[in-house]
């Protein structure tokens, strides 16, 4: 089922109760969801201390090992340690945080997912300033000639993802939208529509 579903990745929030204060499952969950799919599992850890639990994520079937930046005291060396297992490191954002504090790790960076709303529990609004934040780090990378992947998490539905992809967005996570439309697998559809088809993986 997983399989066919018009989804291109799935993407897993791990919360700790301490980073954010809501808990949601481990690295249990992760397991399942590899058993049932074969599409890239896009693991956003919102937990302190990310380091700790890298090589267990990966263990479980992560592709995608996304730490926060707020909770990484050594992101280089995080991101680095994520790499080494052969999955794919992303840095996330919370909404207070600048992308221009990235300028350090551009280089090692697979992925940039900039929090749309604050982190922790699903279907509050989304925060209208991700769109210039987006366009400031499309404007870094291309200004390196760099390409991670620029992903938005937090409120995207059909009403603002046409202009984040504009704004030079690759991946989409909608929760609530999918999840809360009355045919779940058309939305998606429609989604991608808009942009580019992103089923390449690194
Ligand atoms: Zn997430």
């Amino acid at each position: 089922m997983l399989n066919e579903s018009e989804a291109d990745w799935y993407h897993l929030d791990i919360m700790d109760g301490v980073f954010v204060p809501n808990i949601s499952y481990g690295m249990d969950l992760v397991k399942v969801f590899r058993r049932l799919t074969d599409k890239p599992l896009d693991v956003h850890l919102m937990i302190v201390e990310p380091e700790r639990y890298i090589q267990a994520f990966r263990d479980a079937g992560a592709d995608m090992i996304t730490v926060h930046y707020e909770a990484s005291r050594h992101l280089h060396r995080t991101l680095e340690q994520i790499r080494q297992t052969g999955a794919g490191a992303g840095v996330a954002l919370n909404p207070h945080t600048s992308v221009l504090l990235l300028e350090d790790v551009l280089e090692v960076l697979d992925m940039v997912l900039v929090m749309s709303m604050n982190p922790g529990f699903g279907g509050q609004k989304f925060i209208y300033q991700t769109v210039p934040k987006i366009q400031k780090l499309r404007q870094m990378l291309d200004e390196r000639n760099l390409s991670p992947y620029i992903e938005v998490d937090g409120g995207v539905g059909m009403q603002n993802a046409e202009r984040l992809l504009q704004a030079g967005a690759d991946v989409l996570v909608a929760g609530s939208s999918i999840f809360n439309a009355p045919d779940p697998m058309s939305m998606i559809s429609e989604m991608k529509a808009l942009g580019r088809n992103f089923t390449e993986f690194i």
